[in-house]
């Protein structure tokens, strides 16, 4: 079988937004699935369709996992059947719905070295060349997702020992991933080359905690200590922590789109607070783009820190002029257009006293498709805003991400289609601004190690050809998925 495109990416893209946690105590008598849990439970908000964890007693792991958010899947009990001292968890996000149960994670092997399970969050750009590869050699695969293609490259080298076996498994794969895995009484966290993806580390006395974020060790009621490094492989058990990294050839490039849309602001990433940034970048676009307007909205939840620092740079005051539903899912889990459009009003409603007869401008984080935005100022104009400003703590997303964020084809993506004049009259808003990438920088007090692809298209990597991504999204909204 030949492999023609290399960089060819699977059918399940798109929909790898998730978080990650680990937790290892010395102590062989602690039950780590209530700390994970609560690790779970923080980070919800980067993934609402999957949740699950799997400990580890004496090599032995349990696991239990299921669709639906944290609280719902371990309501019946399970918690107190997952025994173990180490232990991983997860929550997925996904558009399509495709596989549920199957595709939720962590994942768990039988290897002639003994049980591994693991934990992704990311996207790998060579996964089904990879697969294919597996496949010819007789590897039956259960799910759709590109973790059960790192499990098995594990599983096949374990015999050489836990270190040469994920160093050969970053050889390997291509692409953004946050891992932890419990093997061998062990708790290993790994973190892609470039670190596209979030993973830090946190103590609680003799503890350990791994987790996509800061805000999910402050929920454990442990200590932040430091993010991996990119290309780093860290490895905890009763001895402690063992770092190997990967300084000669790793190279960050995280992800901005964490700071801008998906972190919690109560997150501190590569050693920023998320809040922080968000707020600079509200700031900054006040002084890229002044409009006498009489009130400053923020669109709920990532929209506000960026509304409140623009009010406070232009002098305008700060209102509250939406009201989020918090019990109504995020608006990307509706699968179809009219879905989503009308997922809007379900999730956001206007506070007509705050906004009406006055010239607003509303600030959100992101347009990705221009839905939520459309829908957005016809609600504003609804709730009697006089005008409606439209701005965007964020550059105009250009270019599809390969990396585990949901943004589709560029066919889909409004800011690669039409000029911000087009835009405005798309949206029916009185005006249009995004920051610009200097100022998204800025914000974010970083220099040249992040990733900026989606707005710039300088990928840190080869990524799949464009033509084939796009028929796979079509193939899915053809389907209704
Ligand atoms: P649009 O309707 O333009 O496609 O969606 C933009 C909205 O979705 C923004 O309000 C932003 O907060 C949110 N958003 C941006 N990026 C993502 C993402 O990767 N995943 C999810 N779930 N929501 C996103
Ligand atoms: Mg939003």
């Amino acid at each position: 079988m030949s492999h023609q495109n290399i960089y060819r990416s699977g059918p399940d893209k798109f929909h790898d937004e998730c978080g990650v946690v680990g937790f290892f105590s010395p102590d062989k008598e602690t039950n780590c699935a209530p700390y994970l849990y609560y690790g779970l439970y923080a980070l919800q908000h980067r993934g609402q369709e999957s949740a699950g964890i799997s400990t580890m007693k004496d090599g032995k792991i349990s696991m239990h996992k299921n669709t639906g958010l944290v609280a719902d899947v371990f309501s019946g009990g399970q918690l107190k059947e997952l025994e173990g001292n180490v232990g991983i968890g997860h929550v997925r996000y996904s558009t399509s719905g495709e596989g549920g149960r199957t595709n939720a994670q962590p994942l768990t092997v039988n290897t002639r070295a003994g049980a591994i399970t693991l934990a992704h969050n990311g996207s790998l750009v060579n996964d089904q060349v990879l697969r294919e590869i597996l496949e010819d050699s007789g590897v039956v695969f259960q799910t759709t997702i590109d973790t059960e293609v790192m499990v098995n490259f594990i599983a096949r080298n374990l015999s050489q020992g836990l270190v040469p076996a994920i160093r050969k498994l970053v050889e390997i794969i291509k692409g953004a991933y946050a891992l932890v895995m419990a093997f061998d009484g062990k708790l290993i966290g790994v973190r892609d080359p470039f670190g596209l993806r979030p993973l830090c580390l946190g103590k609680m006395g003799a503890q350990y905690i791994l987790a996509s974020e800061s805000c999910a060790i402050d929920t454990i009621g442990g200590e932040f200590v430091r993010d991996l490094e990119p290309g780093e492989i860290i490895i905890i058990d009763e001895e402690g922590l063992t770092s190997y990294g990967q300084k000669n050839w790793a190279k960050k490039k995280s992800c901005i789109f964490e700071e801008i849309y998906f972190a919690r602001p109560d997150t501190v990433l590569e050693g920023r607070s998320v809040y922080a940034s968000r707020h600079e970048a509200g700031k900054i676009l006040a002084k890229e783009y002044p409009v006498a307007a009489d009130i400053v909205i923020g669109v709920p939840d990532s929209g506000i820190p960026a509304a409140i620092g623009y009010a406070e740079a232009s002098g305008i005051p700060y209102g509250m002029g939406l009201i989020k539903n918090k019990y109504s899912g995020r608006t990307f889990i509706q699968p179809t257009q009219e879905l989503r459009e009308q997922a809007v009003k379900l999730k956001l409603n206007p506070i007509r006293e705050v906004i009406e007869g006055k010239r607003v401008i509303v600030i959100d984080d992101s347009i990705v498709r221009g839905n939520t935005s459309k829908r957005l100022v016809e609600i504003l104009r609804e709730g009697g805003a006089r005008e409606v400003h439209f701005l965007v703590s964020s550059p105009p997303v250009t270019h599809t991400c390969h990396f585990g964020i949901d943004t589709p084809s560029k066919k889909y993506l409004i800011g690669a289609n039409y000029t911000v004049e087009e835009i405005t009259e798309m949206l029916g808003a009185d005006s249009v601004g995004y920051l610009s990438v200097e100022g998204l920088l800025s914000s974010t007090k970083a220099d040249g190690d992040r990733c900026l692809a989606c707005f710039t298209g300088d990928y840190p990597m080869e990524v799949p050809k464009l033509e084939e991504m796009v028929s796979e999204e079509e193939e899915r909204l053809k389907l209704g998925n």
